[in-house]
């Protein structure tokens, strides 16, 4: 497969490129250049292949050339060595759970997934970048700045990985204990720089560090975010997951996301556009509505972020939403057809969070409740239809607004308890560029 820039004024290249370089150099997106179609076979006895089986079939197309097959078999195995279960509601609303991965997170997928073929790809002498070849023995820097989630997951997925270091910038005081053990406790390959100002502050160094041409040289640079096609096509996976544990084959499931960055939703939507039956797709968003606007007036415009509740999806400006355009190529009808957007409340949150625990006693976190929300809007205006929530963060990420909001405190799982006593280990840092350089090059 070869990946061309949505902006295209960058040559095309292949999934291996595509995975070091992250980002294109014109400061566009990869995209693959043409769609694959799925077997049908496959969907229509998927309950007779393993998830392993599934998850190798759909991302092969996207990889081969780049992967030999067993060892893509073993990384994808890797991947998802953990329950991703489709849990009822009620009798027409069944929870995706996407949070039992090593950080709670659906991220997990994504990140484990980018580590195993970086490290792989650094493992064979093979990071190539702007016609320099690295020798084997090379050592890639990841640098990534993270507002919570990303930096655990991103933490956890590279962890021990031979010839990759890490460096993750947080803004101090601004992300939970948590996700702060997550990030600051693993050491070896790990390291955590604590940034004394905001998640902005740390964005904007990770952005000078990759543009100073200095610090290119002496070391090679690349970025784990979500715009990385190794961490977006694998989150294919868990919609054919749900497919395979959906119980009316007839009727496929309306499935809703929560979305900020909008990656997740848009890898559901490339699973749908191969052929993975799914009736119809909701972007499940806080009050952050750039894509619920979008959907109304057809204008995409980039808004500051606001802070809510459901943090992970406060994203201004989605940098994902132009591969879903590019799906659709470019057509808002067909877009229309596939995908409805929903604006939700901090309030509308937390009733829903109520509700669901008063009802059903499930307990939803803030992002999933969200997805939850929005799919009730949608099958209330379209009865008989039947659909999927996306649960992408654990309820224990969020103790506060669930206890308060259901009365019960959710159980803490054994790998956060066990983290919870590990040593935190920072380097501090004023929210400075001349500090991040100096730290860099020495
Ligand atoms: C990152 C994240 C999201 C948003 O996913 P996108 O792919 O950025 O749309 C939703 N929920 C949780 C818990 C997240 O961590």
């Amino acid at each position: 497969m070869k990946y061309y820039s949505t902006n295209k004024q960058s040559p095309v290249v292949d999934f291996r490129e595509a995975t070091i370089s992250g980002q294109a150099p014109d400061k566009g997106l990869y995209f693959p250049e043409s769609i694959p179609s799925v077997d049908q076979e496959l969907i229509r006895n998927i309950e007779k292949y393993s998830n392993e089986e599934i998850a190798f079939r759909v991302i092969h197309p996207y990889v081969a050339n780049s992967i030999a097959d067993e060892k893509l078999m073993e990384i994808v195995t890797e991947t998802i060595s953990f329950p991703i279960p489709l849990v009822p509601v009620n009798e027409s609303v069944y929870s995706l759970e996407l949070f039992h991965g090593p950080t709670l997170a659906f991220k997990d997928v994504g990140a484990r997934f980018m580590s195993r073929c970086l490290g792989y790809f650094v493992k064979m002498g093979e990071t190539l970048r702007h016609g320099q070849a690295g020798g084997s023995g090379q050592t890639v820097t990841v640098l990534v700045a993270t507002s919570g989630d990303t930096g655990g997951a991103v933490a956890n997925g590279f962890y021990n990985v031979e010839g990759v270091e890490v460096i993750i910038l947080y803004p101090s005081g601004k992300v939970s204990p948590v996700q702060e053990k997550q990030l600051t406790t693993l050491g070896k390959n790990i390291r955590a720089l604590e940034v004394l100002g905001s998640f902005d502050d740390c964005q904007q160094m990770v952005k000078n560090a990759f543009a100073d041409k200095e610090v290119n040289k002496n070391r090679f640079l690349t970025s784990a975010n979500s715009i990385n096609v190794a961490r977006w096509l694998p989150q294919q996976f868990y919609y054919f997951f749900a497919y395979k544990q959906w119980p009316d084959r007839n009727n496929p499931p309306v499935i809703s996301v929560p979305s900020g960055n909008f990656g997740n939703i848009c890898a559901g939507l490339l699973a749908k556009r191969s052929g993975l039956p799914v009736e119809h797709f909701i972007a499940a968003c806080n009050v952050n509505d750039v894509v619920p606007e979008f959907m109304k007036t057809e204008r995409f415009e980039p808004k500051q972020a606001i802070p809510t509740l459901s943090n992970a999806m406060d994203v201004g400006n989605p940098s994902n939403f132009v591969r879903i355009l590019e799906i659709f190529a470019h057509s808002f009808t067909t877009l229309e057809q596939n995908l409805t957007a929903v604006s939700i409340t901090d309030k509308e949150t937390t009733d829903t969070i109520s509700d669901a625990f008063k009802q059903y006693n499930y307990i939803l976190d803030p992002h999933g409740a969200v997805g939850y929300l929005a799919l009730k809007r949608y099958m209330g205006a379209h009865p008989g239809s039947k659909g999927i929530f996306l649960e992408t963060a654990h309820p224990v990420k969020f103790p506060d607004a669930v206890e308060k909001h259901t009365g019960t405190r959710p159980d803490i799982p054994a790998s956060v308890y066990n983290i919870m006593n590990n040593k935190k280990v920072t380097v501090k840092m004023k929210p400075d560029y001349k500090a991040l350089k100096d730290y860099l090059m020495s």
